[in-house]
């Protein structure tokens, strides 16, 4: 029987990407479109999936035998911050809701999307797998990151009540092409990359949150969209997997800004605001040990510097009708 992939949250940053790679790599390749397969990218314009009535229509309109599930309310730090409830209860009524309608709809495979913000806050580095559950999550996003390990929970009892195949993975930091560039809600990657032009083009100073020291590791969503078609096609556990660069490609928000700086030009250094409350974690570096060890070590991430000229020559080149204001109501 063909398969009809559906990847929820299909129209935002994983979505697209993964929507790219699937039309850019060779048909019949690891990561290319395979003979007989239907991709379906679907928005919330097409279904409000916090509402069951929509996701069961969704479902039944494209009867999906898998599910990529990125659809979620997503925020950098500041957004987290602010809206914990929102951001448990919109995150938790979807994945329940995907969850569920692929159940009742006998979806042959579902991977859904977390985050390394699940993990424990006090916890020993690296993150592994079998972390997820060892002590609360930082106290900066304890909603989203709620939601998304119940996620974790919800597959391991749905595979031992009635024996589903649904699976999750754990994404560093992504950034690249149709990213949320929002000056104050988006991650720290897009929102400096849109603050770096705008003190360009008004000749003000490129201001950076925080002292510039916690570190992370970012990891470019056109390489993330090749291992969530890996996990598709070549993984078949309910144990999550760690979609990551290494261990110690960790960078600290400071040499991020300082690249920003270099790749668009910007004739000054960035300025950090230094309250140290903006920080959020100090870093959560995650081990990729278990994906190389799966897929291999012939699978290459793109080197840093051109996945950011690619992704900031995305945001110039698509600067009005990028995600660059985009506030809550
Ligand atoms: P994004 O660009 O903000 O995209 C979010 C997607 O979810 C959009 O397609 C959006 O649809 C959809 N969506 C939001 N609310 C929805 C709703 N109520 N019903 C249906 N669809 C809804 O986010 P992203 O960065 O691609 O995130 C994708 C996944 O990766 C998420 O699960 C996120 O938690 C995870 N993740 C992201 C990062 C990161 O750094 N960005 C890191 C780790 C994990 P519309 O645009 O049509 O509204
Ligand atoms: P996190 O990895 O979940 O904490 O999410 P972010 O992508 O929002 O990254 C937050 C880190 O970047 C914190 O250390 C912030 O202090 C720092 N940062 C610096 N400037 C900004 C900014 O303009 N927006 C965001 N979101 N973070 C910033």
């Amino acid at each position: 029987m063909a398969a009809v992939v559906l990847v929820t949250g299909g129209t935002g940053l994983v979505g697209k990407a993964i929507e790219y790679v699937i039309e850019h790599e060779p048909e019949g390749s690891r990561f290319g479109k395979r003979p007989g397969e239907k991709w379906i990218f679907a928005g919330s314009r097409e279904a409000d999936l916090r509402n069951s009535e929509a996701t069961l229509k969704l479902f039944e309109k494209y009867q999906p035998t898998h599910v990529i599930h990125l659809a979620a309310l997503v925020g950098g730090l500041f957004a987290n911050r602010e809206r914990k409830m929102t951001f448990l209860r919109d995150n938790m009524l979807i994945n329940d809701n995907v969850l569920h309608t692929a159940h009742i709809k006998g979806t042959k495979k579902v991977i859904s999307c977390l985050s390394t913000c699940v993990f424990p806050d006090k916890v020993e580095y690296p993150l592994t797998e079998e972390k997820v559950h060892l002590g609360p999550p930082h106290s900066s996003n304890f909603g989203y990151a709620h939601a998304k390990r119940m996620v974790d929970v919800q597959n391991h009892a749905y595979k031992e009540e009635f024996g589903c195949n649904f699976t999750s993975a754990i994404p560093t930091n992504v950034f690249g092409p149709h990213d949320n560039f929002d000056l104050k809600h988006a991650h720290v990657m897009p929102a400096l990359i849109h603050k770096c032009y705008l003190s360009q083009k008004n000749n003000t100073p490129f201001k950076v949150m925080g002292d510039g020291s916690p570190l992370r590791q970012f990891i470019y969503s056109r390489d993330l969209a090749k291992l969530f078609i890996w996990q598709l096609r070549e993984y078949d556990s309910v144990e999550p997997v760690i979609l990551s660069v290494a261990e110690n490609d960790e960078i600290s928000i400071r040499e991020l800004a300082n690249s920003i700086v270099k790749v668009m030009n910007y004739p000054d250094k960035p300025e950090f605001e230094n309250e140290l409350n903006d920080n959020g974690q100090d870093r959560k570096p995650a081990s990729n040990a278990k994906l190389m060890s799966l897929i291999g070590s012939d699978f290459k991430f793109t080197p840093f510097e051109q996945a950011l000229g690619e992704t900031v020559t995305w945001f110039l080149q698509n600067y009005g009708n990028a995600r660059t204001g985009q506030s809550y109501v």
